[in-house]
C-alpha cells in the first residue's frame, strides 16, 4: 500500500473541518496513528493538534501543503474508542470536533506535556563502555568510579545522582563532555499496585444483593441500570461491591459524582475498601494535579477513577463499569462555554460502545431517566428501604397563609424546632437563598436597590454592610438612607443570614452553623461545618442547596423547608422536577440514624397538585403526575429540544442574530421553532441574553435539521455581534 499523501489534523478551534498536512519528514512510511498529538505550522504560529486520520489526496494544492513538524506521542492520547466517542459527541452536540477533543484532554496535555510522566536518566554510551573496558579515565579515579557505577546501575536519574558521591554532578558533566555518558528521557512508570479488596463491607440486604447480582450477571455486556434508592438506602455500598467484582476481573471502574458530592468521606470509603490505586479528577485540582490523575488512568496504574463531569472522558484502561451517582444532578450538564454536553448521557453512550454496564444511581432520578426505565431502555433496580434502623421521614405541609410568621419562620415550625431540640435532636433549616434579605426597600417612595448590570435586585449582606448582586458579583456599600428621598430603608424578605439571626434570637443557647457560599468557601470549610453538626457541637444547621448533596447528618431529626413556592410557578418546565428533587434530597438528610425524621414544608399553596402528589405518593407518584403534564405540553422526554442562546451588548443585537437564524431555517416536518425571546432575566452582567428554541418529536429529524442549519447560521454577519452557543438537550430554559 502506498503511503498516505496527507494526515488529517484537528485543531482546538471553532472550525468544522480538519486540516491537511504532509506527514512528518522523519515518519516516512510509518502508518498514521489517529489520536496522537502533533505540532503543526498554522499561519505564523505553531499549534498542537490531534491526528484523526489520513487521506490519499487533498483538496489543497500540493505546493501549499506543509509538513507536520513533530509527532508528540508514541501512543495515542485518545485511543480509538475514545476518539470514536468524541466524534459521536461532536455530531450529536453539533459542535466543532477540535473543541470537543480539547475538552477531553487536561490543559497541560493540550499545551504539549508528555502523556506519561518523564524523567531524565543518565546512561553510559557505547564510547563510555569502551572507555571503561580499557581502564579510562586513568587520571580521574572519581570520574572512573562514577562511570563504573552508572554502568552497573544501567543509568541513574537526576534525583539518584546525589547518592553517588560528593562531586557526582561535576564528574558527570565531565563524562558527558567526553561523550561517555548521555541523558535520555524515559517514561516514569509507577509501580503497579495489586487491585485487591481489602475490607469486606457489609453483608448486603436483600435488595442490595439483588441489584449487585443482576448487574454482575452481565458485566461483560452493555446494560443501563437505574439504581433508585432513597438517600441512605445503600447505593454506594452497591457500587463498592460492583467495583470489587470488576477489579477481580482485572478491569477498571469509572465513578462519576456531582461536583459537590466528591467528599472526603466518599473518597475514604473507596480507599478503605480497595488497595487498588485510585485517581481523582475534579475541578478543584491544579493543572498539574489534573494531568497527574489523567496519567494514572492513562498508564493503567489507576484501577478506579473517581471524578466529576469531565472525568467521563478519562482514559480508563480496560474499562469494566461506569457509575453515575446522583445522576439527576444538574452539574453533570456542561452549560457554559461552547461544547455543552451531558456527562450522564455520554456515560451511557460510552458504556454502550465499550460493552460494559452503566449504573445510574439516584434517590430522585431525572424524569428522562424514569421515562427511559419505564420504556425498558434502562433496567430499574430499587432499594426501597433504608439500611440499619433508619426510617423514612414523615412529611407535612405548613400553610403560610393561616399561620403567624416571624422572619419567614412560622409558629408551627418554631414549635417543632423547640420540640426536636428538647428531645436531643438536631434541626436543619433549608432556604435556597443566601445573604440577609433579597430586597432593600424604601417604604416611603418604593425605591429598591437594583443591580445596574443585571435585571435583578441587590441582596442585602447586613453583617458585611454590603449590597451584592448574586448574578454578576457587583458589590456596593449598604446605603444609610434612600438615595431617592432620604427616608429610612428596610431589608425585605429572607436570606440564610437573617434566618440565622432569627434562630439566634429564638434559641440563644443552641449552637448553630450556617452552610452557604458566604459562610464556607473552600472544601475544607464545608467539611468543618459538616463536622460541627456530626460531632453534635452545633445543633441547628441553616443551609442552602449546599446541604442537599453528599453529606449525611445522622442526628438531624427535623428538616424545615422555609419556602417551596418558587419552584411551583416558574416558566421553566423543569422547575417542579427540581423542586421535588430538592425537597426529597433535603428530607433525606433527616433521620438517617435510628431516630425517625420529620420534614415540614412551608408554603402558601398547600393545595397545589404537585405538592399534594409529592406528599401523598412520594417522588415516584409526583413524577407520574408531572410526566402526564409534560406529555400534554409536549415537553421532554416526550419531545427533543435544542436551544440557541446568545448574548450581546444590546437587547436588539441579541434578538437580531436569532431572528436572522430563524429566517434561515427551512423547517422539515415535525420540527418547530419557538422564539426568539429575551431571557426571563434578560440583562445579566451588562449583557442581554436571548434564546431560540428548537423542538421536535423526532430526534432524527431534529438532528438532520440542526446539521445543515447550524453551519449556515454561523456564517451570518449578525453572529459576529453576539456570543452564541447551541445547547442540545438543554437543562435550563429561560
Ligand atoms: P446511599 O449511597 O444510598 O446514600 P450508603 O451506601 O451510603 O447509601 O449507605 C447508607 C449507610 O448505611 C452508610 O453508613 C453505610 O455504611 C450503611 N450501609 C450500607 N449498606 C449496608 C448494609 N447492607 N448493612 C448495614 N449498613 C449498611
Ligand atoms: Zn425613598
Ligand atoms: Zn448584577
Amino acid at each position: 500500500m502506498s503511503r498516505a499523501a496527507v494526515w488529517r489534523v484537528v485543531l482546538d478551534m471553532p472550525l468544522r473541518r480538519p486540516f491537511d498536512y504532509l506527514p512528518p519528514q522523519d515518519a516516512s512510511g510509518k502508518p498514521v496513528r489517529p489520536g496522537v498529538r502533533v505540532r503543526v505550522p498554522f499561519g505564523r504560529q505553531r499549534l498542537i493538534g490531534l491526528v484523526t486520520g489520513e487521506a490519499a489526496s487533498s483538496d489543497i494544492a500540493p505546493e501549499r501543503l506543509k509538513p507536520i513538524l513533530e509527532v508528540l506521542d508514541a501512543e495515542p492520547v485518545l485511543d480509538a474508542a475514545m476518539l470514536a466517542l468524541l466524534m459521536w459527541a461532536a455530531e450529536y452536540y453539533h459542535h466543532p470536533l477540535g473543541e470537543v477533543l480539547a475538552a477531553a484532554l487536561p490543559k497541560a496535555l493540550r499545551l504539549g506535556a508528555p502523556a506519561s510522566a518523564m524523567r531524565k536518566v543518565w546512561v553510559v554510551s557505547e564510547e563510555g563502555r569502551a572507555a571503561l573496558l580499557s581502564g579510562e579515565p586513568r587520571r580521574a579515579p572519581q570520574q572512573r568510579a562514577l562511570l563504573q557505577q552508572l554502568f552497573e546501575r544501567k543509568g541513574c536519574s537526576a534525583e539518584e545522582l546525589g547518592a553517588l558521591g560528593p562531586n557526582a554532578r561535576a564528574h558527570l558533566r565531565s563524562l558527558v563532555h567526553r561523550g561517555w555518558v548521555a541523558a535520555i528521557d524515559e517514561p516514569l512508570i509507577p509501580a503497579a499496585v495489586p487491585a485487591q479488596t481489602q475490607a469486606q463491607g457489609f453483608a448486603l440486604n436483600a435488595e442490595q444483593h439483588a441489584a449487585v447480582a443482576t448487574i454482575s450477571a452481565s458485566l461483560q455486556s452493555f446494560g443501563a441500570y437505574l439504581l433508585h434508592g432513597i438517600t441512605g438506602s445503600g447505593k454506594t455500598e452497591v457500587y463498592l461491591h460492583l467495583v470489587a467484582r470488576v477489579l477481580a476481573q482485572g478491569r477498571a471502574a469509572l465513578i462519576l459524582v456531582p461536583e459537590i458530592g466528591l467528599t472526603p468521606q466518599l473518597v475514604g470509603r473507596f480507599r478503605e475498601r480497595f488497595a487498588a490505586s485510585l485517581a481523582l479528577l475534579h475541578s478543584g485540582l491544579t493543572d498539574g494535579e489534573r494531568l497527574d490523575g489523567w496519567r494514572q488512568a492513562f498508564t493503567g496504574h489507576a484501577r478506579i477513577v473517581l471524578g466529576t463531569r469531565s472525568a467521563v472522558f478519562a482514559p480508563v484502561r480496560a474499562l469494566g463499569l461506569i457509575v453515575v451517582d446522583e445522576e439527576h444532578d444538574a452539574s453533570f450538564k456542561q452549560h457554559e462555554g461552547g461544547f455543552r454536553y451531558s456527562a450522564r448521557d455520554l456515560a451511557v453512550v460510552r458504556a454502550q460502545r465499550a460493552a460494559v454496564p452503566v449504573v445510574l444511581g439516584s434517590a430522585t432520578p431525572a424524569f428522562e431517566t424514569l421515562y427511559n426505565a419505564a420504556a425498558g431502555r434502562y433496567q430499574r433496580l430499587s432499594l426501597p428501604r433504608r439500611t440499619a434502623q433508619a426510617q423514612a421521614p414523615r412529611l407535612g405541609l405548613i400553610d403560610l397563609r393561616v399561620n403567624a410568621v416571624q422572619a419567614g419562620i412560622s409558629t408551627p415550625s418554631i414549635d417543632a424546632i423547640r420540640r426536636h431540640l428538647n428531645a436531643a435532636g438536631q434541626v436543619l433549616v433549608f432556604l435556597n437563598r443566601r445573604g440577609y434579605a433579597p430586597t432593600l426597600l424604601c417604604t416611603a417612595c418604593g425605591w429598591t436597590a437594583a443591580c445596574e448590570e443585571c435585571d435583578a435586585r441587590l441582596t442585602v449582606h447586613q453583617a458585611a454592610g454590603r449590597l451584592r448582586c448574586h448574578h454578576c458579583g457587583a458589590d456596593a456599600p449598604l446605603p444609610e438612607c434612600c438615595p431617592q428621598c432620604g427616608f429610612a430603608l428596610r431589608p425585605v424578605g429572607q436570606g440564610t443570614q437573617r434566618i440565622e439571626e432569627k434562630l439566634e434570637e429564638l434559641f440563644p443557647d443552641v449552637p448553630r452553623v450556617r452552610l452557604d457560599r458566604d459562610a464556607v468557601r473552600g472544601r475544607g470549610d464545608i467539611e468543618a461545618a459538616v463536622q460541627r453538626m456530626v460531632s453534635g457541637d452545633a445543633r441547628i444547621l441553616i443551609g442552602t442547596q449546599m446541604v442537599t448533596k453528599g453529606h449525611d447528618f445522622p442526628n438531624v431529626t427535623l428538616v424545615v423547608v422555609l419556602n417551596a413556592d418558587r419552584g411551583l410557578f416558574s416558566t421553566d418546565f423543569r422547575a417542579p422536577e427540581r423542586l421535588a428533587q430538592t425537597i426529597v434530597q433535603v428530607a433525606g438528610r433527616a433521620g438517617r440514624g435510628d431516630k425517625p425524621g420529620e420534614v415540614l414544608i412551608q408554603t402558601e399553596f398547600p393545595d397545589h397538585p404537585l405538592l399534594r402528589s409529592l406528599l401523598a405518593a412520594g417522588y415516584d407518584g409526583f413524577a407520574r403526575t408531572a410526566l402526564i403534564e409534560r406529555e400534554q405540553a409536549r415537553w421532554p422526554p416526550f419531545s427533543r429540544l435544542a436551544a440557541v442562546r446568545d448574548s450581546a451588548k444590546s437587547a436588539a443585537a441579541a434578538l437580531a442574530f436569532l431572528t436572522d437564524a430563524r429566517h434561515l431555517a427551512r423547517l422539515p416536518p415535525k420540527v418547530r421553532l419557538f422564539g426568539p425571546v429575551p431571557a426571563a432575566m434578560a440583562k445579566r452582567a451588562g449583557r442581554y441574553h436571548a434564546q431560540l428554541l428548537i423542538e421536535s418529536s423526532d430526534r432524527g429529524a431534529l438532528h438532520r435539521f440542526l446539521d445543515s442549519w447550524v453551519s449556515q447560521i454561523e456564517q451570518l454577519p449578525s453572529s459576529r455581534r453576539v456570543r452564541w452557543a447551541l445547547d442540545v438537550d438543554p437543562l435550563e430554559l429561560f
